[in-house]
This record gives C-alpha cells, sequence and structure tokens, in this order.
C-alpha cells in the first residue's frame, strides 16, 4: 500500500485554516448518535475524550489505572512549549517550527510541525481557562523558561509539576463529561485488540483487570492515546506500567509502525545505583537551565573522588572540565538531549565518570547560586552581603524554581543537592518512533487514530524538551476533535455496531487463547527475568550509539529470549481475578516482538540522525568531528512498517519527507 500522508496543498502557513473551512462536519443531532472509543487517559486521550464529548459525540474512555489522573503524563516535570513570546525574546510560530524540526534533525514531516506551533498558543489559553496554576512573574504575567535546542524561553511550567497540574485540568474536563454521561469512563481495563469490520476499526477487546472479565465494545471510531514504549529497556524514567501494547496490537492488525528506533536517551537522570532496580528518575531537563554540567580535568580527581578522599567541592574552577560548554560554545548546557547524551557517555567512557559504576558526571548549581544571589542582594538593598548571604539569597531562588525537583534528589541520594553538585546520568526517557498517522492523525487502518507519545508525532528523531505534552493536547485538544469528525461524517446513517458478530468473536478467542496459555503454562523463569534481559540487550546493542554488529546480534537475541519466552515463562496466580504478572506477560509478550523491529529498523537505518547514532556515519573531520552525520539523499524518509508475522520478515514503507520550508543543513549547536 502507498503512504498518503494527506497533507493539504498549498502554503504552509494556510494549511490547517484552509483544511479545517473545508472539511466535512457533523451535525450537533448527529453527534449523539456517534459512539468513539479513546484508548488512554494520558493527556493526550483524556484531552481528546473531554473535547469530543463537549462537541457531542458519545465517548468511552478506557485505562489501566485506576483513574485517568495517574497516566504516565502526571509525572512531566520541567513544562509545555508555546509559541506566545511573552518574552519578548523573538519568538515565534515560524521559529518554533523551526527549532522543532531542525531538533528532530530533520527527520518529521512539516506540514504536521508547523500545525502543532500554529495550535501551542491555544494550550496555554485553554489550560489557563481550566486553572492550570502555571507559574508567574512578579507582576503576575506568566513566566517562561528555557529548554534545550533553543536560543527563547518558551517554556511554561508549573514548577517541577507541569504535568501533574495540566493532567489535572484534562481530567476535570472529561468528569464534567463523565458526570453529564457524555463520556463513560473504564477504569482498570486493558485493551487486548482492537476489532475491524470491514476493514474499518470498529470496536476493542478489553480485559477487566479486577475481575479478569473479557469484554467487547463497539464504536464508530477508536482512539489510541497509549503513550510511549520507553519500557522496552526495562529501565527508563517511564511509568513501571507504560507499555507498547495497544500501539503493538493495532500493528498486528494492519497499522504501520514508523521509526520505532528513534528513542530519546535523556541526559539528566538519577545514575543508576545496582542490578535490583526496577525504575530511573528524571531530573528535568529544565535544571540545565541554571546548572551546569561537569567532570574533573584530571584523571587523578576522578579516583580521588570515588575513592572518597575528595569532595567535587574541593575541586577549582580549573580543574573542572565543563564539557558542554566547551565543546558547544553557542549553546553550552542547554544543547539538545542527544547531543548532551552522547556527550556525557563520551566522557563516561573516556574514564572520568565521577561515582562508583564510573557511570555519572556532575550537575552544579554553585554559580546559579551566586548568580540569583547577588541579584537578590541588590533588590532587597543589602549593601556588602556576605558570601554566605548571597548563597542563601540565591538557594531561595533555585528553591522557589526546582525546589521539589532537589528534595526528590535528596530522598533518592541522600545527599543535599544544595551543599554538593547533583550526579547525573543519560537514561531512557521518551520514544519518537510509533504508530505512523497521516495528517489526520489516522493509522493506515480506516477510523482508527492514533495520538500523543503513542504516534510517531512530530518530533523526528530527537524530541525537544517540553514539547510531547504541547503535542499530544495539541492532539487531542485542537487536531484530532476536527480531523476525526471528517471521517465520521459518513457514518451518521450507520448506527449502533453490533458485538454480537463474527470479528467480535475471533478476536475475543485470540485473547482468551492467549491467557489461558500465560495462567497454565507453568514454566520456570518470571515475567521479569525475560523482561530485563530483553532490557539489557536493547541498553547494550540498541543504546546511545549502534553499529551493525550489534544491531544484527541484538535481532538474534531478542528472537531467542522471545523463543525461550514462549516455553518458559511462568505466570503465577489465575485468570479471572487481579493479576499483575497477568497483564506483564502480555505486556513484555509485546515488547518481544517490538525489540526486534526495533533493531531491524535501526539497522536499515544506515545513518546517524538525533538519538539514534551509528557509529559508522559520524563526522571524520573538521569542526564538527565526531558528531552525528546524517544522509538526506538516501535516508530522508520515515520507515513506516507493515506487520508480516515475524518482526524480522515485517515490510519497509517508506514516506519520503519534503523540506519545502525548511534548508537542510547539518545540525550545529557550536
Ligand atoms: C519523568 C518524565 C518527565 C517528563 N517531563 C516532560 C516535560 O516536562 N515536558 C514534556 O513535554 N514532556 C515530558 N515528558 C514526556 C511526556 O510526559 C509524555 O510524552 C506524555 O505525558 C505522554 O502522554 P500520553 O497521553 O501520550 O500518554 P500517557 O500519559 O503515558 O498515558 C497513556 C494512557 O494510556 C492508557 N493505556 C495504555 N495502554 C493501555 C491499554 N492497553 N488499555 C487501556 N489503557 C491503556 C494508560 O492507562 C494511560 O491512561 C516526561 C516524561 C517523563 C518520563
Amino acid at each position: 500500500m502507498a503512504l498518503d500522508s494527506k497533507v493539504p496543498k498549498g502554503p504552509i502557513k494556510d494549511k490547517w485554516t484552509d483544511y479545517k473551512n473545508h472539511i466535512d462536519l457533523v451535525n450537533p443531532a448527529n453527534k449523539r448518535h456517534i459512539d468513539i472509543i479513546v484508548v488512554g487517559t494520558g493527556l493526550a486521550g483524556g484531552s481528546a475524550a473531554a473535547t469530543l464529548a463537549e462537541l457531542g459525540y458519545n465517548v468511552k474512555a478506557f485505562a489501566y489505572q485506576d483513574s485517568p489522573r495517574r497516566a504516565h503524563s502526571i509525572a512531566a516535570q520541567g513544562g509545555i512549549n508555546a509559541a506566545k513570546n511573552y518574552m519578548g525574546d523573538g519568538d515565534s510560530t515560524y521559529r518554533l517550527f523551526y527549532d522543532t524540526v531542525k531538533g528532530g534533525d530533520y527527520r518529521s514531516r512539516e506540514a504536521n510541525v508547523y500545525r502543532l506551533a500554529e495550535v501551542s498558543s491555544n494550550i496555554i489559553d485553554q489550560c489557563v481557562a481550566q486553572g492550570v496554576p502555571f507559574a508567574r512573574d512578579y507582576g503576575g504575567l506568566l513566566d517562561n523558561r528555557s529548554f534545550g535546542g533553543v536560543l527563547v524561553s518558551r517554556t511554561f511550567y508549573a514548577k517541577g509539576q507541569t504535568g501533574q497540574q495540566l493532567l489535572l485540568g484534562a481530567y476535570s474536563a472529561m468528569n464534567r463529561q463523565i458526570a453529564r454521561g457524555k463520556i463513560e469512563m473504564f477504569n482498570r481495563h486493558e485493551m487486548l485488540d482492537v476489532v475491524k469490520v470491514d476493514g474499518k476499526a470498529r470496536g476493542i477487546i478489553a480485559r477487566n483487570s479486577i475481575t479478569g472479565e473479557i469484554e467487547r465494545h463497539s464504536a464508530h471510531a477508536v482512539v489510541i492515546a497509549s503513550g510511549g514504549y520507553g519500557n522496552v529497556y526495562f529501565l527508563s524514567t517511564n511509568a513501571m506500567g507504560s507499555n507498547v501494547t495497544a500501539a503493538w496490537k493495532i500493528h498486528k492488525k494492519g497499522a504501520y509502525f514508523a521509526n520505532p528506533c528513534y528513542t530519546q536517551i535523556h541526559p539528566t537522570c538519577i545514575p543508576r545505583s545496582g542490578d535490583y532496580q526496577s525504575k530511573l528518575t528524571l531530573m528535568s531537563e529544565s535544571l540545565r537551565n541554571d546548572g551546569r554540567i561537569w567532570v574533573p580535568k584530571n584523571m587523578e580527581d576522578v579516583m580521588a573522588i570515588r575513592e572518597g578522599r575528595k569532595k567535587p567541592t574541593d575541586l577549582s574552577e580549573e580543574e573542572r572540565d565543563y564539557y558542554l560548554e566547551r565543546r558547544y560554545p553557542a549553546f553550552g548546557n542547554l544543547v539538545p538531549r542527544d547531543v548532551a547524551s552522547r556527550a556525557a557517555k563520551e566522557r563516561c567512557d573516556a574514564g572520568y565518570g565521577v561515582n562508583a559504576t564510573g557511570e555519572a558526571v556532575y550537575l552544579d548549581f554553585a554559580a546559579a547560586f551566586v548568580r540569583y544571589g547577588s541579584e537578590q542582594a541588590k533588590i532587597k538593598g543589602i549593601n556588602n552581603p556576605s558570601k554566605e548571604e548571597v548563597i542563601k539569597l540565591g538557594q531561595e531562588i533555585i528553591e522557589e524554581k526546582y525546589g521539589n525537583l532537589f528534595q526528590m534528589y535528596e530522598k533518592i541520594i541522600a545527599e543535599n543537592p544544595y551543599e554538593t553538585p547533583m550526579m547525573i546520568y543519560p537514561a531512557v526517557h521518551y520514544t519518537m518512533g510509533g504508530v505512523w498517522v497521516d495528517y489526520n492523525l489516522m493509522t493506515t487502518v480506516p477510523g482508527l487514530y492514533c495520538i500523543g507519545e503513542a504516534n510517531f508525532s512530530d518530533h523526528g528523531a530527537n524530541r525537544l524538551g517540553a514539547s510531547a505534552l504541547m503535542q499530544g493536547l495539541a492532539d487531542g485538544y485542537f487536531v484530532l476533535p476536527y480531523t476525526i469528525g471528517d471521517y465520521l461524517s459518513d457514518d451518521i446513517r450507520t448506527g449502533k455496531i453490533p458485538t454480537d458478530t463474527k470479528d467480535f468473536d475471533e478476536a475475543e478467542k485470540e485473547i482468551k487463547d492467549k491467557i489461558d496459555f500465560f495462567v497454565n503454562n507453568k514454566g520456570t523463569k518470571s515475567v521479569d527475568y525475560f523482561h530485563k534481559k530483553l532490557g539489557k540487550v536493547m541498553w547494550d546493542k540498541c543504546g546511545m550509539s549502534r553499529n551493525a554488529k550489534g544491531l544484527k546480534e541484538a535481532m538474534v537475541e531478542i528472537k531467542a529470549i522471545r523463543e525461550e519466552f514462549w516455553k518458559e515463562v511462568s505466570v503465577p496466580g489465575g485468570s479471572n481475578e487481579m493479576n499483575p504478572e497477568l497483564e506483564k506477560a502480555g505486556r513484555v509478550a509485546d515488547f518481544l516482538e517490538l525489540g526486534e523491529l526495533f533493531a531491524k529498523d535501526a539497522l536499515t537505518r544506515e545513518e546517524s540522525c538525533g538519538g539514534h547514532f551509528r557509529e559508522e556515519s559520524a563526522e571524520e573531520s573538521g569542526p564538527q568531528k565526531g558528531e552525528a552525520k546524517r544522509n538526506d539523499k538516501d535516508f530522508a524518509y520515515v520507515s513506516a512498517w507493515e506487520y508480516k508475522g515475524e518482526p524480522a520478515d515485517a515490510v519497509l514503507h517508506k514516506e519520503e519527507l519534503e523540506f519545502k520550508d525548511i534548508e537542510l543543513k547539518q545540525r550545529s549547536y557550536k
């Protein structure tokens, strides 16, 4: 099947407006006869469900947690971008568009990204109207801060809890519709398959995770908003429950999966502490606004710190290597995430890591304490303040901005980051790859949509900080509610979709058979055993840098783990009860297939771009020596994979990317 991105014609700045002016609409009376299923109630699904219900559709919303408030979106810390130009620093829709396409290393679809930048401002107005308590400056106006990869301040934030506050906004909007009966909320329900009728998505099969009952639900369209798949690595900053199942199941039913190898490894996470860890913790990128990243210049100091003979604060400025400021003077500590992560890895691989495992660099706020403290002393009219007074005043400002993050760090590491620099190391954080969608956010299955982190989205090969929340809410509040109407306008006379049909029977049987297999297999190894094994292969061979040899090995090794899983997996408990191990087994089974496709995708893409660094494709000389080398001639496309049984047999379809409004350049942050 040829991929049609359905991008409207015309100048980029008019596309979305023209599109909205010409699509078919469903009149309010007819919306009452149309059902929509939304799988996922994080920021993407929650905003979509609330908006679709407000428009008059009947929405059935599903989440595996006990409340929409527990979606992984709640963890988002740093902020959300919008081109409001409140700081008067030259921001505009075009600049946000440009930064996002450049940040994604020119591997995203221009028209979608422009639309995202265009609606970004509406998101802030919508959320403020809902009462989201964004940070404000002294005069009461909304405040902004900077994130990596940009030269303006356009990030709106609510301390280090932006996702939580935005989710409460979306959740309140949903609750209004739940109370009106326009949203039927199915908490603790896991979607396990999509049901197609005559080629169109017409329903889902879900498991009630409290009773174990398998349920059939029908609708005129299905929206998947199930989040990202970073947990394929086992250890990541994602919520423990985040998984690929919904996205993978629709892939198996005909939705192409795009760019699975594009993963974001975030530079500022708390380093791993040992083999028994099940979760990693992010320290928001916003900290790089004020924190400076460094390792010791001299190996003797590295060893002295590791052995406890010296403290980081003992080292003078001259003894420190602020390697990001040294290598990238224009962007310094605010280079994009992929660049900052690789630079940390480079220093640690060279032996300069500062903790016992050799996998940590410092994030230091000492200079910010002095900078803010001196300013505060002036504002408060304190003449000749002592050094201690200045630092204290500066720490108060830092506490206002990032207090909860400092507290979280201290709780986990048992060190006070006001007194000693934080230790950080890159960790898996976000997946730019996902289900392929066209301009309407529809997958290759008619009537099946995918939004938020679950789709391959607008971030190309690398997402800029604070752009995921923007994209999820743009999709849910402002894009999908238009595009889905255009599709549903053909369904006003369809009537209820029955669930007592062969298509539902078959889908349900397949699910029941798999569940029976898991609870009866009585193998010798736990689900986590396989997940950890998969995660190690992923991290070692599909991690921050990749090469052909490692990727080929990864494909073979993942297949072998998968085969062992189906023989040896042990799932305690039964199927007609709450059984978290059973839920995990289904999710890990899907990760074990996705992992192999991931490696295959990475192997096929013989260029470096964004988070995908192929060792064979690095600049060999000149000022960019060692940096990623893109190959636009051969690889300026989206890889969209069609399911054909074994992941190794998946068929590649290419969506060629056209750049009419941005010149393709080497991405330099020097
Ligand atoms: C620690 C951390 C901090 C972050 N900070 C920021 C930030 O500051 N700014 C930013 O822009 N981005 C940030 N991100 C990224 C951002 O939080 C996510 O990309 C975004 O929240 C994803 O939203 P979503 O709605 O697509 O998915 P999620 O919030 O993951 O929601 C997924 C939903 O799908 C449901 N679901 C999944 N599978 C099924 C199934 N099979 N059946 C039923 N329901 C299902 C879940 O129950 C849940 O409701 C951060 C990410 C992390 C890990």
